[in-house]
């Protein structure tokens, strides 16, 4: 299937039955009664991108969630990167103890870098251990605008992919729009259920205000995160969260603005990953 094929199925079969342009206000068809009502910093209920003590952070699964339980947020998810299956499950029962008689959940993710062609480089056994799947595109950047977009479209047809990360790049040098074509990428996500991240650290590159504006009007959702690896950090989100309010996205358009529960069953309804543990 090519690129071009790809962007104008899922123009044909997602984008055209998107309800946000019906008014006109950019309302959106998860909007409660229909009512467009702006992001705020405090619409975020939760993290869903953010390292332990497993993969660079210094910080335990533990600390992390008292921080975020902390400064007002429901969940986290907890999202380490290079786990073996059996770490994976070692994690899995470390999380599952820490939410019994727990109003604040953890959630269980992991983080993997799409390769070259994005594939997918872990087993679908590995990935079906996890509540959702980060998929990155931080290296490979000598690709060409051509190649980096078919990666990114590529990652996020993956059933096993939940949410793309910081797809424009990592540092603010290389994040320049020129190397991707977001708008594709967008129609990908929007055929495939998958959510695209505003990363909010600030030494990361983001998606722009167009971007943001039209995901919305894709209906692709947006997660506002920060790649946290340590427990301080977890305070970024509300950086792109004032990003995105700027770019006038409703605050239902924003997947972590929803509790821990709608999170994990939209995830459970378009990744393989909870649909294949929850069978
Ligand atoms: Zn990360």
């Amino acid at each position: 299937m090519t690129l071009r094929s790809l962007g104008q199925q899922a123009s044909a079969s997602s984008i055209g039955n998107i309800n946000c342009q019906q008014n006109s206000i950019p309302c959106n068809k998860d909007c409660p009664s229909g009512l467009f009502e702006l992001v705020k910093q405090s619409s975020v209920r939760g993290i869903l991108h953010s390292h332990s003590n497993m993969s660079g952070g210094p910080h335990s699964l533990s600390r992390l969630a008292e921080t975020a339980s902390l400064i007002g947020l429901e969940y986290l998810g907890v999202t380490d990167r290079f786990m073996t299956s059996k770490q994976i499950i070692s994690q899995s029962a470390e999380i599952l103890q820490l939410n019994q008689n727990s109003d604040f959940k953890l959630l269980h993710g992991i983080e993997i870098e799409a390769d070259k062609d994005g594939n997918l480089p872990l087993s679908d056994e590995i990935m079906s251990l996890c509540d959702f799947v980060v998929v990155t595109l931080k290296e490979n950047h000598f690709q060409s605008k051509a190649a980096m977009t078919d990666r990114a479209i590529r990652a996020a047809m993956n059933p096993f992919t939940s949410i793309l990360s910081h797809p424009i790049g990592d540092f603010m040098t290389m994040g320049e729009n020129s190397w991707i074509d977001m708008e594709l990428v967008l129609m990908a996500a929007a055929q495939a259920g998958v959510a695209i991240e505003v990363d909010a650290n600030p030494s990361h590159a983001n998606l722009d205000w167009h971007n943001c504006m039209l995901a919305q009007q894709f209906g692709v959702k947006l997660v506002i995160s920060s790649d946290v690896h340590r427990a301080a950090r977890l305070v970024d989100y509300r950086h792109g969260a004032e990003m995105i309010r700027s770019a006038g996205v409703c605050c239902r358009q924003i997947l972590n603005s929803w509790g821990a529960e709608e999170v994990k069953a939209f995830f459970g309804s378009y990744s393989a990953t909870n649909s294949s543990t929850s069978a």
